[in-house]
């Protein structure tokens, strides 16, 4: 009798059992959000992200949380190529949510995109004040070439702050401004210094020699959005008499003619900064233009020397 009624009581349970049960609904938000914060974090492109996104209504609102958007990586940002509102809304959204990346990102896409020089400044200036290296040296660059107005005293402060978070070319920049008295009283000794010991961290990073070098950021670090810019003006005409940083990889153009220095020697190259100037001499300007100087040279030496003195050797 109490075996039939334990098997009545089992058969009306599976009666009124759901069929299938829907684990993910059973997960609690705050493990989701921690699972989409990991995620955000660590992809590599905006498809590995934005597939989360699609996947149904849940996961879409979850994935809009100031907390994942806060923890965003810049991989998961709009492309160049793929431009468009959604793209500048993700940017917006993950910038007020506090992701400092998003603000240089849509800092610098604001400055030399959209030539909303104002706002775009006024977005890396965000991103510098929270220690993000490459918008302190961004911003740098900017005062210093007179992107957005020239202040080289501001310019030669933001380098000296970046340099000591271990950025190589604004360690660099700075050198070079105390050895040649821009926006700092000159000091030719410790410039050279400075140079000597950027340079010696560039090589000894790029071999893999100094312990600490994950705290450098070499001179061929490129942050992303450098990427977008390169595709962006790669599709897009630049304003007349405007040029692009012959960097490879950098993407900045001139907001006014004539703003970017050129090699000294051929004059056929322009570079945002003096960083750029380097990493492009030991990549590859170095080959082209010692080339065309080394040719140079050697017929003006063989005009100059004399057939007699040529002939003694
Ligand atoms: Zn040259
Ligand atoms: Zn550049």
């Amino acid at each position: 009798m109490g075996e039939q009624i334990c098997l009545k009581k089992l058969k009306s349970t599976r009666d009124y059992e759901p069929k299938e049960v829907d684990l993910f609904e059973r997960l609690h938000d705050d493990l989701v959000i921690s699972i989409l914060c990991k995620l955000s974090s660590s992809s590599e492109s905006p498809s590995d992200f934005i597939s989360s996104r699609i996947t149904c209504k849940r996961m879409y609102e979850l994935c809009r949380n100031p907390i994942v958007l806060a923890k965003a990586s810049p991989e998961t940002f709009v492309r160049a190529k793929n431009w468009s509102e959604s793209g500048r809304a993700y940017l917006v959204d993950c910038a007020k949510a506090g992701n400092v990346e998003a603000c240089y990102t849509y800092g610098m896409i604001l400055f030399y995109c959209f030539e909303y020089r104002k706002i775009g400044q006024s977005l890396i200036a965000r991103a510098a004040n929270q220690s993000h290296a490459a918008a302190m040296y961004s911003l740098a660059v900017i005062k210093l070439n007179g992107s957005g107005g020239a202040d080289r005293r501001a310019g030669v402060i933001l380098c000296h702050q970046a340099a000591c978070l271990g950025h190589i070319n604004a360690l660099r920049e700075f050198g070079h401004c105390l050895q040649d008295g821009y926006g700092i009283s000159q000091n030719i000794p410790k410039g050279r210094q400075f140079l000597y010991i950027a340079n010696t961290r560039d090589n000894s990073g790029s071999c893999g020699l100094l312990k600490d070098v994950g705290r450098n950021l070499l001179s061929n670090y490129r942050h992303p959005v450098n990427q977008f810019l390169t595709d962006w003006y790669s599709m897009q005409e630049l304003g007349q008499g405007l040029r692009l940083c012959s960097n490879m990889g950098c993407g900045k153009p001139e907001t006014t003619p004539h703003q970017f220095r050129r090699c000294a020697m051929c004059f056929e190259v322009n570079y945002c900064s003096r960083g750029c100037q380097m990493c492009d001499w030991k990549l590859r300007h170095k080959a082209e233009c010692s080339q065309f100087d080394v040719d140079e040279v050697e017929v003006m030496l063989e005009e100059a020397v004399p057939e007699e003195a040529a002939g003694d050797t």
